[in-house]
């Protein structure tokens, strides 16, 4: 196997390298805002939720507030039939008790309000936030879409090639390839750079420089393990 279909390799890599660089942090973006929007909407469903049942149970407090009211009244026009102080003080001992009840139920309505118009305040400001962060994500969304599809056919022909070139390469040498690649900021195949590696600059041993110039067999730099060749053009 010669470097040629090695460097063919690199040359379709590096292109689609370039595509997705061209993405840039855009993917990561839009995730991020989907996540944030997402978890804004849930705390707004439970917020609203939590709003429609403090009205409810304020009104219920409400409506017990009311029944106590009649009925502490009623008690009242008691008090002037009672004919001894036992039947007065149980009257009485009876009405403080309702009257306690009451005033619970005054303070839980107190807290319920003020519950109600803390959530109120939320609502409205993550209404708000969540406007700016949607218009956000949606011209977002938009540009990461367009980015994609103008990209699209580009990105399909190169993994056609890809796949078309790599079937001429043996499996283990691919396998170096892809390790080399990940390890190597995307740079598996490079030039000779004078007697030294086009990659890391490291030297290369003079006998492995001529067999690369004459390609007649494959080296790689001993230091970064990248695969080694020699552009015709550049040769003395
Ligand atoms: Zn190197």
């Amino acid at each position: 196997m010669s470097m040629e279909k090695l460097i063919e390799l690199q040359e379709i890599d590096t292109k689609l390298k370039d595509l997705i660089d061209l993405l840039g942090d855009l993917p990561i973006k839009v995730n991020e805002l989907n996540k944030q929007e997402e978890s804004i909407k849930s705390t707004l469903e439970d917020n609203k939720a939590r709003l429609k049942e403090i009205e409810v149970e304020s009104h219920k407090r409400e409506v017990l507030i009311a029944e106590i009211n009649t009925k502490v009244n009623k008690l009242k026009d008691q008090l002037f039939l009672v004919t001894n102080n036992k039947q007065y003080d149980a009257l009485m001992h009876e009405m403080d008790h309702m009257k306690d009840e009451r005033s619970t139920f005054e303070n839980e309505i107190i807290s319920l309000l003020e519950e109600k118009e803390e959530l109120t305040n939320s609502v409205v400001s993550m209404e708000a936030d969540l406007g700016s962060l949607s218009s956000d994500l949606s011209t977002r969304r938009e540009k990461l879409e367009s980015v994609i599809s103008e990209s699209a056919e580009e990105k399909e022909i190169l993994e056609t090639k890809r796949s078309e070139r790599i079937k001429d390469i043996d499996v283990k040498t691919i396998s170096i390839y892809n390790r080399v690649f990940q390890a190597r900021d995307a740079l598996a195949v490079v030039n000779l750079s004078g007697n030294g590696c086009g990659g890391c600059g490291a030297h290369v041993p003079l006998q492995k420089v001529t067999e690369v110039r004459a390609n007649s067999k494959i080296h790689r730099c001993d230091v970064c393990g990248r695969f080694l060749y020699s552009e015709k053009v550049s040769e003395n």
